[in-house]
């Protein structure tokens, strides 16, 4: 009789990359600088690879989206301007391909022959989520006083952004469902690196003729704690360019965490630790995984992350 021999299956990991990972401040945003920055993160993230986890790799568009809307407004009386969402899926491509380019690179040198692709995503949305009625987020190029109420008229939210000028604001949704899982789950199974919802995922509403996109945003860290929750990760990681979550951050007291529990969490971010704009939405992302039956969630650097999986780096999130 023959023996039944089950291999053990290696831990997937969700990762969540911040827009640091492809483009710093203070960089112009040039194809070569993003390569750089690309090239440097995909080479931690294949020490990962190498080291027996499964991944799942999403990441943030701002700057890229943010460009290709720009590019996209100034040449419009040549050729016709696209929709965001399919500015959306333009990024996921690009970003996409850098990724994938670069990790190969990497795991070749290091004699790995692990696939890696990316998979254009779309994530539902509700039609009749709030933030439909109260767009927030600031998109695309800065316009003058004249232009914005011309737009005004053609029906878009335009608002004055600090000083700077008039930007559209866009409904930033709470994602429901990444409409490609089961693809994302087969590529995973496979043991190939998926790169997917991209930028939050392609926004979009369901209609009796099927899914349609929309003119909006999805936050990054949120689509991707919701993917580690659809995909039942082991571990969802978010990246950004710290190492740690402090508490008190950037005052004298400042202390950094090396875990916190749901509960701790919740007190911290209800006394105003973790900045709206920034760390609050990847403390909430990891908090929104561990709520929906999640172990454990990581928010560290790109350079920490071996050692962070390890539990020796980063701040986990239980
Ligand atoms: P990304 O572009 O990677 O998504 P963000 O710049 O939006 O990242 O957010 C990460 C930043 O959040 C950090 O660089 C840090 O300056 C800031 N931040 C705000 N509050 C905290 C905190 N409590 N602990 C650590 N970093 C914080
Ligand atoms: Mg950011």
């Amino acid at each position: 009789m023959s023996e039944v021999v089950s291999l053990p299956v290696k831990p997937l990991i969700v990762i969540a990359l911040g827009g640091n990972a492809i483009l710093r401040a203070r960089e112009k945003g040039t194809y070569n600088e993003q390569m750089a920055n690309v090239s440097a993160t995909s080479a931690n993230l294949a020490k990962l690879v190498m080291g027996n986890f499964r991944v799942v790799i999403t990441h943030g568009n701002g700057p890229q989206v943010g460009n290709l809307l720009i590019q996209h407004a100034a040449a419009q009386n040549q050729v016709p301007a696209l929709p965001m969402d399919a500015c959306g899926a333009q990024s996921q491509g690009q970003i996409g391909y850098m990724m994938q380019q670069t990790m190969r690179q990497h795991l070749r040198a290091a004699g790995s022959v692990v696939d890696v692709g990316t998979l254009v995503t779309q994530v539902e949305v509700d039609a009749a989520d709030p933030a439909f009625a109260k767009p927030t987020k600031p998109v695309g190029p800065f316009y003058d006083a004249a232009t914005a109420e011309r737009m005004r008229s053609q029906g878009y939210c335009v608002i004055e952004d600090s000083g700077r000028g008039y930007r559209r604001v866009v409904p930033s949704p709470i994602p429901q469902h990444i409409v490609e899982i089961n693809i994302v789950r087969a590529l995973a199974k496979a043991g190939i690196v998926a790169i997917a919802a991209g930028g939050g995922g392609v926004p979009v509403v369901a209609t009796e003729a099927g899914y349609k996109g929309v003119e909006a945003v999805i936050d990054k860290d949120m689509a991707g704690s919701l993917l580690a929750h659809e995909l039942d990760a082991d571990l969802f990681v978010v990246l950004t360019d710290v190492s740690r979550v402090c508490l008190h951050y950037k005052q004298p007291d400042q202390e950094e965490l090396k875990s916190m529990s749901l509960s701790q969490a919740h007190r911290y971010l209800s006394e105003g630790h973790f900045a709206a704009g920034s760390m609050g939405p990847k403390v909430l992302a990891c908090m929104k995984f561990i709520e929906r039956g999640g172990k454990q969630a990581i928010i560290t650097n790109p350079a920490s992350i071996l050692e962070a999986v390890k539990g020796e780096a980063g701040t986990v999130i239980y």
